[in-house]
C-alpha cells in the first residue's frame, strides 16, 4: 500500500493517506486567531453532519478514551446510580471511569463475544428504579460485535426517560449511528478511528439533556470541563492549546469523507467486513461474533487449537508485513482481530488473507 509501508489491520490507529499526512507538516497558526476560528468551526460543523446531530459537539486534544470521561463528568455526581452495560474490554473501562469518579454502576454484562440483549435493558432498568444514566459502547473493538444501539436507545430514552452515554469510538464515522434520531445524549469518538486521521483528537456531542444534566452535576473537572469548551467555542476557540496538526488532518479526511457520502461509506464499511468474514471462514476459520451483531469495523477470529497468538501475529508481520491485533484480556490467547475501518482496498483484503493463510499453515 502506498500510504503506509506495513498493511495496518488493527482497530486504530488506522492507515493515514499521503494527502492527509502532508497537511500535518503545514506551519502552525495562532490558535487564539481568525484562521483557527475557521478551522475550527467548519471541522466541528462536518463532524456534526458525520455524526449526524445539531446539537453541541466538542473537540478535544485527548485520545477516545479523554471523551469517554468528559461525557461521565460533565453529567454526572458521587453518588449517582448508573448502568454500564459492557460486552468487552472498552465497555470495562466506560463503567470503570464512572466508578473511579464515585458513581454508583450497576452493570449489565454479556458474554465476549455477544451483545446486549435489550429485553434485558429493560428488566436492569425496571428493577433499579434510582439509575439516571445508561452507559453503552455501541461496537466493542475488544471482541468485534456491534450492539443494536437503535432499539437499546428506545429503551432507555422513550420507555425510562434517562439519560444515554454512548462509547462510538470505533463506529460513528464508518457505521450508522443517527446521534440525534436515536436520542444518544452524549456520542464519543477519536480521530484515530474510521476519521483517518492520526489518533490525538477526541470528539464528543453533547445534547441539550446532557446541558441540562451538566447544570446540577458535581464530578470534579478542570481540562475536561465542557461548559469552557462552550463558552470557548462562542468565540472559535478551544479552552486549551489544541493539536493543530491533527486539525489540519481531520480537516482534510473529513472533506474526503464527505465527498464520498455517508451513506457509502457505511455501505463501503459493510462490503469490506463481509469480504472479510467470507475470506476467514473460507480458510475454515470460525468467527467469534454471531452474524447478526458481528461489526463492520473490526473482525474477530478465534485462533485453531495449538495456535499462539504471539506466534501468529509475528509470522504475518514479520513475513508478510501485515500487521493484525491480539485479543485483549481473557480473550488474548484465543482469538486474533482484524481492523477494518477506514480505507482498506481490495489488494490490502487479499493481502491480509494471505497472511494469515501463509502464518497458519507455516505454525500447523
Ligand atoms: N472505546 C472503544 C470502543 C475503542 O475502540 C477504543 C480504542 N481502541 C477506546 C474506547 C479508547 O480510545 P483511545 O484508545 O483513543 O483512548
Amino acid at each position: 500500500m502506498e500510504s503506509n509501508h506495513t498493511n495496518l489491520r488493527i482497530p486504530g490507529p488506522t492507515p493515514v493517506t499521503p494527502e492527509i499526512l502532508k497537511e500535518m507538516s503545514r506551519f502552525m497558526i495562532n490558535h487564539r486567531g481568525d484562521e483557527f476560528r475557521q478551522l475550527i468551526e467548519s471541522v466541528t460543523e462536518r463532524l456534526k453532519t458525520i455524526y449526524e446531530t445539531k446539537q453541541d459537539l466538542h473537540i478535544l486534544t485527548a485520545s477516545g478514551t479523554g471523551a469517554m470521561e468528559t461525557a461521565i463528568v460533565n453529567t454526572l455526581s458521587p453518588g449517582d446510580n448508573v448502568l454500564a452495560i459492557t460486552i468487552g474490554a472498552f465497555g470495562d473501562r466506560f463503567a470503570n471511569i464512572a466508578e473511579i469518579y464515585g458513581a454508583d454502576v450497576t452493570i449489565l454484562r454479556s458474554a465476549l463475544g455477544e451483545s446486549t440483549d435489550p429485553d434485558k435493558v429493560t428488566s436492569v432498568l425496571n428493577n433499579n428504579p434510582n439509575i439516571k444514566a445508561v452507559l453503552v459502547t455501541h461496537n466493542e473493538t475488544s471482541t468485534g460485535v456491534t450492539n443494536d444501539i437503535e432499539s437499546i436507545a428506545k429503551i432507555v430514552k422513550q420507555d425510562f426517560g434517562k439519560l444515554l452515554l454512548v462509547d462510538g469510538v470505533s463506529s460513528v464515522g464508518s457505521v450508522p449511528l443517527k446521534t440525534d434520531d436515536w436520542q444518544c445524549d452524549a456520542v464519543a469518538s477519536a480521530s484515530q478511528k474510521g476519521w483517518m486521521a492520526p489518533p490525538g483528537l477526541a470528539f464528543l456531542s453533547f445534547s441539550l439533556e446532557s446541558w441540562k444534566a451538566n447544570a446540577s452535576s458535581t464530578m470534579p473537572n478542570f481540562y475536561f470541563d465542557l461548559r469552557q469548551y462552550k463558552k470557548y467555542m462562542e468565540i472559535g476557540q478551544p479552552p486549551w492549546t489544541p493539536n493543530l496538526s491533527l486539525f489540519f488532518a481531520l480537516d482534510k479526511a473529513l472533506d474526503l469523507m464527505l465527498r464520498e457520502g455517508i451513506s457509502n461509506i457505511h455501505l463501503r464499511h459493510a462490503k469490506t467486513a463481509q469480504k472479510f468474514r467470507d475470506g476467514v471462514q473460507e480458510l475454515g476459520l470460525k468467527l467469534l461474533a454471531k452474524p447478526e451483531s458481528a461489526s463492520d469495523t473490526i473482525t474477530s477470529v478465534l485462533l485453531p487449537d495449538g495456535i499462539q497468538a504471539k506466534d501468529f501475529l509475528t509470522i504475518a508481520k514479520t513475513e508478510h508485513n501485515v500487521e493484525l491485533a491480539g485479543g485483549q484480556q481473557s480473550l488474548a490467547s484465543k482469538i486474533f482481530r482484524i481492523g477494518h475501518l477506514g480505507l482498506v482496498s481490495d489488494e490490502e483484503i487479499t493481502e491480509t488473507l494471505s497472511a494469515i493463510k501463509y502464518s497458519l499453515e507455516k505454525l500447523k
